[in-house]
């Protein structure tokens, strides 16, 4: 098939290519999906389950709004409406779709198979393992904490990745404060145990510091009037700037409402190690620094789940922290997988790699020289391939390909704009540096998820070329292919708490403040899953503004 099709760049995605053996047998085939959390259920939702055998596989029946757990933390909202069980979103697609509560524990490729543990004890010899054979598998497993093996973290720190991690989190601030409220406590110990540090400045770190800081001061300094003094909260980012992935403006923006908010923010520290009551870190101009501590929460980056790990090294992806896909979602050198969301990154193939080949195929005439017309031909073609060389032409304020080959060969050289093989790689030679990598956010995670689906949804038109969307060797109507899966960036926001946020929107939008706060009200309420838990967030807000949070732990 990879003959008949595209180009070369395409060989490595021809698994799905292999002809049927039977193809009267009607039996659907298997899909099974690991995980229900962003990727899991927006791959889910938008899956035409009537055409396949859909099996889900989570140890949580539950898919969790993950942007609103710190609001959890501190009780703004409660944990319970930003779930969803996973069974009632299954229900309303009125198809037979199985879900089993358990935990995948290894993927076997070659057995396509996948073995799985449920905490509940299902065989005669009272442990809960069983096996699920897949067609297609949907890997939507997420990523886990990463504590870059810091001494004395994992036993330590306080997270923020579950639902349950910010349950705990909630208990234990209010512990702190009924501890150091309690007789016979001395002033030093009572700054230990309010000292609450967050060890990591990204979005999710620093929306916790909100958070608490809001808590603190909405809330806390009204039922704990002697010891509100006593509070202080720190970020430890090893970065020179807090929320660094953001925009400068915002990042400038959240650090000056920290500075007046009294919130602590150490850059340039790294932490080296955790200890029951105190947490030691170091700085190049400081050396190491250690301050005594009550409550840390952990949330410095994601790591690689157990058994992702274990797959990667069972296909021959080592070194690497998340399984590798192709540019269609599927995983390298495996036949019939795919992943999606934090589990995973796409590879970007190079256009340098094919440089040969794409000329070859724009050259319709055979004349070793491409006009301008013939690459205009194939441009569309090549920028679906290639995102890089459209990223490229903006980053350089190009309108058109003639500005790019403009560059590469001279301005005055050529009238006509006739390029040969060395000068057409000249004119792209520098496109692969825009390859980006998507970041590991649940905006992705649900675009993929939706991008998978409406693949799976018209795989059997696609039989022919699964995953080619190069036209150059047909006409424009015979492609049913898909397109490559293409991350649109809608906007992040970053709330900063006294009713304040900042957000970043796409063309190079920045926006700060109060107003910003309720776009970011109605953005999050509207992205709700259900009706149900729109109702429950958007009450939890109301009774907060009205009663405040409630307090007992
Ligand atoms: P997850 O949503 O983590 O889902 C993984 C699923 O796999 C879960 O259902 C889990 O139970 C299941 N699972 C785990 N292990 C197994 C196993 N062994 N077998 C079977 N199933 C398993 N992103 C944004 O875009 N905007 C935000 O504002 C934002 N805020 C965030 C705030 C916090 C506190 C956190 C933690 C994350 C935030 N993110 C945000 C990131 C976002 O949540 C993730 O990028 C997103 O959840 C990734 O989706 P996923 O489906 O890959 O993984
Ligand atoms: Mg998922
Ligand atoms: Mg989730
Ligand atoms: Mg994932
Ligand atoms: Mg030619």
């Amino acid at each position: 098939a990879a003959s008949s099709g595209g180009l070369v760049a395409y060989a490595d995605s021809g698994a799905d290519n292999a002809s049927e053996p039977s193809q009267e047998a009607p039996k659907k085939k298997k899909v099974v999906v690991l995980g229900t959390g962003w990727a899991g259920t927006s791959f889910l939702k938008d899956l035409d389950c009537s055409k396949y055998e859909v099996k889900v596989i989570s140890p949580r029946n539950y898919f969790a709004f993950t942007p609103l757990l710190p609001s959890v933390t501190c009780g703004t909202v409660e944990a319970r409406s930003i779930v969803e069980p996973i069974r009632r979103m299954l229900e309303k697609k009125k198809k037979d779709v199985t879900f089993y509560e358990a935990e995948c524990f290894k993927i076997d490729a070659l057995k396509k198979a996948v073995h799985c543990r449920s905490a509940v004890g299902t065989n005669l010899d009272g442990n809960g393992d069983f096996m699920v054979k897949y067609d297609y598998l949907v890997v939507a497993l997420g990523a886990t904490v990463n504590t870059f093996n810091t001494p004395g973290v994992m036993e330590n720190c306080y997270f923020l990745k579950e639902v349950e991690d910010a349950q705990k989190i909630r208990r234990n601030v209010i512990d702190c404060f009924e501890k150091a409220s309690l007789p016979n406590i001395s002033e030093e110990e009572k700054r230990k145990i309010l000292h609450f540090v967050i060890i990591g400045g990204g979005p999710t770190g620093v929306e916790f510091a909100a958070e608490l800081h809001d808590f603190l001061v909405e809330d806390l300094v009204k039922i704990y009037p002697a010891i509100q003094d006593f509070v202080k909260i720190t970020i430890i980012q090893s970065g020179d700037h807090i929320l660094n992935m953001f925009d400068q403006r915002i990042a400038a923006f959240a650090e000056s409402k920290f500075m007046r908010d009294g919130i602590e923010v150490n850059t340039g520290f790294r932490v080296v190690k955790v200890s029951d009551d105190l947490i030691t870190m170091k700085s190049k101009s400081l050396g190491e620094v250690s301050v005594p501590y009550g409550m840390a929460v952990w949330s410095a980056g994601i790591g690689t789940r157990p058994v992702i790990m274990d797959f990667m090294h069972q296909i021959g992806q080592t070194n690497r922290r998340v399984l590798a896909t192709n540019e269609w979602l599927r995983v390298r050198e495996c036949d019939g997988i795919y992943a999606i969301g934090d589990c995973s990154s796409i590879t970007q193939r190079k256009i340098m790699d094919d440089i040969s080949t794409i000329f070859k195929m724009a050259d319709k005439d055979n004349s070793g020289t491409l006009t301008l017309k013939e690459i205009n031909d194939v441009l569309e073609d090549i920028c679906i391939r290639y995102p890089q060389v459209e990223l490229y032409m903006k980053t350089m304020h190009m309108l058109d390909i003639r500005d790019l080959i403009k560059d590469a060969i001279g301005d005055s050289h050529k009238e006509s704009m006739v390029v040969d093989i060395e000068e057409f790689k000249n004119a792209l030679s520098h496109v692969d540096s825009q390859v980006k990598s998507v970041p590991a956010t649940a905006q992705v995670a649900a675009q993929q998820g939706h991008y998978l689906a409406e693949c799976f949804n018209k795989m059997d038109q696609c039989k022919e070329h699964p995953e080619g969307p190069l036209r150059m060797t047909g006409t424009g109507s015979e492609r049913h292919n898909f397109r490559p899966f293409r991350y649109k960036h809608l906007g992040q926001f970053a709330p900063l708490g006294g009713e304040q946020a900042a957000a970043e929107l796409p063309g190079d939008w920045v926006s700060m403040g109060h107003s910003t706060q309720w776009l970011w009200y109605s953005v999050y309420a509207s992205k709700q899953v259900s009706w149900r838990t729109r109702m429950l967030v958007v009450s939890d807000w109301t009774r907060r503004f009205i009663f405040g949070r409630d307090s007992s732990r």
